[in-house]
């Protein structure tokens, strides 16, 4: 596929091939020029130079493929081109990057003049180049978007995840909640909905001191991410508390998961430098498909009245939220209880 066109059903390909990148480590490329000669061109050096790259030969290919999931980063942009010409993108690669992820977008084009530069960059371009490209040029340019780019990268993961424990923070966490929330409101599929709480944390703190507490912490963190699935996600909710959302998992599938994960962090004890501590936890389980009163907020609630039956009931061990329960046993409940909601 290198360096050659395709039509808009390879765009899905496209986007899966990106999950094995050579060369640019987190850079994907995207190169769009309508000249097959240029883009030849083009394509030969960055191939020259170890980058991955897809290349397509309209605006409106272009746009598609950055709206399909897990787009290119850096985008070489040829100015006038069939279609959605190079502002245009531009301008719509801006409105897409409003979610977050940064979309670096160097203007490749023959008009030259200051006016032209300017309207580059106020449709968004990062940077610009003269046509015919110097090789050199390009690949000066392409160093600084890495830069810029990495950069971008370390920012967002900074400012999604907890620092201490590299999983997800809170915000994080709780839009991942709402958004399988909806999820499930749309296509009537469960998730389950895990919040755990180390059991007597404070007494690690006293006795070891806080720097071993943390330790445990960040091991905890591991344990519970060794047993999830790759669509699984869990982050940090509180202070020892955690989140964990199993997508597509029932009732019955999510109680069992918990225990096995319950089973794994409290297994073996964990060593810190500062000495051995045995770090258990308690669960709460709910279901996002159980919510009489549907919203997030109501399924925190739901969570967290188990996990506190969990803790009366001894620590170190899984509770149901016992109206999911109900519904559980009884499959007719759930519709009772939505009538009443
Ligand atoms: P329970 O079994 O009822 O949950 O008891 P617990 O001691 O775990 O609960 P409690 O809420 O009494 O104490 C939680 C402790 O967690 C208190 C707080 O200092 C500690 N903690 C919260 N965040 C951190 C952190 O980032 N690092 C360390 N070391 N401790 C923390
Ligand atoms: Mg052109
Ligand atoms: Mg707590
Ligand atoms: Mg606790």
């Amino acid at each position: 596929m290198h360096g050659l066109s395709f039509a808009a059903r390879d765009l899905a390909k496209a986007a899966t091939d990106w999950e094995h990148p050579s060369g640019g480590e987190g850079m994907k490329i995207l190169l769009v020029e309508d000249s097959v000669i240029e883009r030849h061109e083009v394509g030969r050096h960055l191939t020259e130079w170890g980058l991955d790259y897809v290349a397509l030969g309209s605006g409106t290919e272009a746009v598609k493929l950055l709206e399909a999931p897990d787009p290119p980063n850096l985008v070489l942009l040829d100015w006038l081109l069939p279609g959605l010409d190079g502002i245009d993108v531009c301008r719509q690669i801006r409105k897409l990057g409003k979610n977050g992820t940064y979309t670096y977008t160097v203007m490749l084009t023959a008009k030259n003049r200051k006016q032209d530069l300017l309207t580059a960059m106020e449709a968004g371009a990062d940077d610009y180049l003269a046509k015919p490209v110097d090789p050199s040029e390009l690949r000066a340019r392409i160093l600084a978007g890495k830069r810029i780019l990495e950069l971008q990268q370390r920012l967002q993961f900074a400012a999604t995840h907890d620092f201490l424990t590299n999983l997800l923070n809170r915000s994080e966490i709780l839009s991942v909640l709402q958004r399988e929330f909806s999820r499930s409101e749309r296509e009537g599929k469960s998730a389950t909905v895990i919040l755990a709480d180390i059991d007597h944390f404070k007494r690690i703190n006293d006795s070891l001191g806080h720097a071993a507490g943390d330790e445990v912490l960040k091991e905890v963190g591991v344990r519970l991410r060794s047993d999830l699935r790759p669509y699984d996600v869990v982050g940090r909710y509180g202070g020892e508390e955690f989140l964990l959302i199993l997508p597509g998992c029932d009732l019955a599938t999510g109680r069992r998961r918990a225990d096995e994960i319950r089973d794994l962090v409290g297994k073996d004890p964990i060593s810190t430098p500062l000495g051995t501590a045995s770090a258990t936890i308690s669960m709460g389980v709910t279901v996002t498909s159980f919510s009489p009163e549907r919203s997030v907020t109501e399924i925190l609630h739901q969570a967290d009245t188990a996990l506190y039956e969990a803790k009366k009931n001894g620590r170190n061990r899984v509770e149901v939220f016992s109206a999911a329960t109900q519904a559980l046993d009884q499959p007719n409940a759930k519709s009772a209880g939505k009538g009443n909601a």
